[in-house]
């Protein structure tokens, strides 16, 4: 029970990783907060064998359902210890056709989102001196993913964003570090694994295979620790030796 006492708030815990993240913060101990965007049911099925959970709705690209879904945790549980920033959406698309529209949508979830989130939960980690901040990146962002600009852009994005903040958060005992998956099994990859794209990245794995969700957990369970107390500022490559 290495996160006894602890409050974690995991975005996007409805489903896929970040269901998995919530599961495996809940055995170690942690009171876990899961939000979801629009499936509450997936988001309260997830939740019904951590105990002491609390489910919340919470839009990541919308500054106002951050501060609701925030005031909501801090009234049930007074803190929160552990950011998990794990939402983020993929439309894999062509350069050339990629539209404003895709553009500001995927950019607005995948690393506004996060910079909002951060931003909000960053106030109270300071003011409790302890912090774990883990963000979830993707290869794509290390290596400019294919078919995936905009997605790719927002994760190298996020990447920075985590390094800020383990320079920031030094100071008052908050960590920030970076998990940047290869492919895993889940809803949003389903369309990339059948492709063409999907095929060549997964030759390319040295474990020539998909990870699964619970192998991306497993590392935010050690990043979210007193374990990985002198790790901040990185990043973990859980990709199945793909670079
Ligand atoms: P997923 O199965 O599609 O789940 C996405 C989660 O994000 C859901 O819980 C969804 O909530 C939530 N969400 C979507 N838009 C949101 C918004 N605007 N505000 C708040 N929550 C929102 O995705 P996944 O594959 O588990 O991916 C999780 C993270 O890992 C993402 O950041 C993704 O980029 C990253 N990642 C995934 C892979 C992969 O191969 N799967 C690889 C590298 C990195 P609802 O269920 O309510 O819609």
């Amino acid at each position: 029970m290495k996160l006894e006492g602890k409050i974690a708030l995991v975005s996007g815990a409805s489903r896929g990783i970040g269901k998995s993240i919530a599961l495996a913060l809940g055995k170690e101990g942690a009171k876990v907060v899961l939000t979801y965007k629009s499936n509450l049911d997936l988001a309260k099925d997830a939740a019904k064998d951590i105990p002491d959970s609390l489910v919340v709705q919470l839009d990541i690209s919308d500054r106002n359902s951050i501060k609701l879904a925030i005031d909501q945790i801090i009234e049930k549980y007074g803190h929160i210890d552990i950011l998990v920033n794990n939402a983020g959406i993929n439309k894999p698309t062509d350069f050339e056709d990629v539209s404003d529209e895709d553009w500001d949508m995927i950019l607005d979830t995948n690393l506004k989102g996060p910079f909002m989130l951060s931003q909000e939960v960053f106030t109270i980690m300071k003011k409790q001196n302890y912090g774990r901040i883990v963000n979830i990146s993707s290869v794509s962002g290390q290596y400019g993913g294919p078919r995936t600009v905009h997605y790719a852009v927002s994760k190298a994005g996020l990447i920075s964003l985590g390094q800020c903040l383990a320079r920031y958060g030094a100071p008052y005992n908050v960590t920030s570090n970076n998990v940047a998956p290869g492919i895993i099994a889940t809803d949003m990859s389903k369309e990339v694994m059948n492709s063409a794209v999907g095929n060549d990245v997964l030759q390319k794995t040295i474990l020539q295979r998909p990870g699964t969700t619970d192998e991306v957990a497993s590392v935010v369970v050690f990043l979210s620790s007193d374990e990985s107390s002198y790790v901040t500022g990185q990043t973990f490559n859980v990709n199945g030796g793909l670079i």
